[in-house]
């Protein structure tokens, strides 16, 4: 809701690209920074930092918290997997889950987390929740990473229709001091360290005023002492999860081994064709028919430097073509997808026709050619 206002009211000032959009791409640059695998973003409200998040393929864990079911059910069903994500299901796993309630509450399940955000979220607090904010974020939720951001309120008077404040929502707007006092003392307060800084630059000559939106990155000092604080916090849950979503991932058995079937079949068939095509060449020549050996040479292109070894290579006897495992194995995405030859095995069990011996894949040429 801030950014129709923003829009709005940026008539002398325009940034470009749009000020919320800044912000986020400050949360997205820090998270390619430090690479956060759990990341939390509080008042997220129509979850749009979160959906740019998902993208980040560091993160495996994403969590929104508002106070405002409404606003957060509104996009929330842009955070759910799409078909793309079960076509071609992500190396990373990855979990979205939406949360109902406040930032004045202590809950277990925003434990645990690297990053938290709060994005224009603090001046939407009144005196009691902002009082108990620093001790919930800061000293239960303990993540290495807080990003906070709030309008700097010495800009305003460049914003063109600010008779108050930007938002009627906003309970109150900083200076730069006033934001800073408070950041330091939460910071001394919980053994964090912060630098502020910000998105929105002032005009030139006017660079005293700050940035349009004041940003405090706070860095937890220590490292936290794992399961003795855990344990010594409370398991009472008071949010309500509105939405949950698991994507897709190879991390899943029962994904990668569809992975690895699809991939292992379109192997073979690459190998087969490859195999068919130069033996008819040959059949051209009778002369050359009798020599045809194919050879795993052919295949270069796909295997890059590997030595291939005798055994490993494809052969026709009968109508039957035989594509040796390991030489699928051998190929890069196969190998990468099940890291060693005994998983393969495992995973196309009963799934693939192999050679009665399991040792290579089998097609039958009859079947093919017609
Ligand atoms: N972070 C969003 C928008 C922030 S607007 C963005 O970057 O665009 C502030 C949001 O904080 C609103 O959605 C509001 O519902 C939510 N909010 C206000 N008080 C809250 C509280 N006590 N706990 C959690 N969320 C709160």
């Amino acid at each position: 809701m801030d950014k129709t206002f923003q829009e709005e009211f940026t008539q002398i000032i325009k940034f470009e690209p749009p000020l919320y959009k800044q912000r986020h791409q400050f949360v997205k640059d820090l998270v390619e920074k430090y690479k956060p695998k759990k990341v939390a973003d509080l008042g997220c409200a129509d979850c749009s930092l979160l959906w740019m998040l998902k993208f980040c393929s560091c993160i495996e864990v994403l969590a929104g918290l508002d106070i405002c079911a409404n606003v957060m059910k509104e996009k929330m069903h842009t955070l759910s997997p799409l078909p793309v994500d079960y076509l071609q299901p992500s190396e990373r796993s990855l979990t979205v889950t939406l949360h109902h309630g406040s930032v004045a509450h202590k809950d277990p399940c925003m434990l645990g987390f690297d990053l938290v955000t709060c994005i224009e979220l603090i001046e939407h607090l009144d005196e009691s929740e902002l009082k108990k904010f620093p001790e919930v974020v800061f000293g239960f939720m303990a993540p290495s990473i807080v990003v906070i951001s709030t309008p700097n309120s010495e800009f305003n008077p460049l914003l063109s229709r600010v008779m108050s404040y930007r938002h009627p929502d906003h309970k109150f707007e900083w200076s730069q001091a006033q934001f800073r006092n408070w950041a330091l003392e939460a910071a001394r307060c919980y053994g964090y360290s912060v630098e502020f800084t910000g998105v929105g630059h002032p005009p030139t000559g006017m660079e005293k005023v700050g940035f349009c939106t004041q940003i405090g990155v706070f860095l937890r000092k220590y490292p936290q002492t794992g399961e003795l604080v855990q344990s010594e916090k409370p398991t009472e849950t008071v949010y309500k999860t509105v939405f949950k979503a698991v994507y897709p991932s190879l991390k899943d058995e029962k994904y990668l081994q569809n992975a690895v079937i699809s991939e292992v079949i379109f192997t073979a068939q690459i190998i087969k064709h490859r195999l068919m095509s130069i033996r008819e060449e040959y059949s051209d020549d009778p002369e050359r028919e009798s020599k045809f050996q194919p050879s795993m040479d052919c295949f270069s292109d796909y295997l890059g430097k590997l030595v291939v070894e005798k055994h490993m290579e494809p052969f026709i006897s009968g109508n039957e073509v035989y594509i040796p495992l390991a030489t699928i194995f051998s190929f890069p995405k196969v190998n990468r997808l099940c890291g060693t030859f005994e998983k393969l095995c495992k995973l196309i069990a009963g799934k693939v026709t192999l050679s009665s011996d399991g040792s290579a894949v089998m097609f039958s040429i009859e079947h093919e050619e017609n």
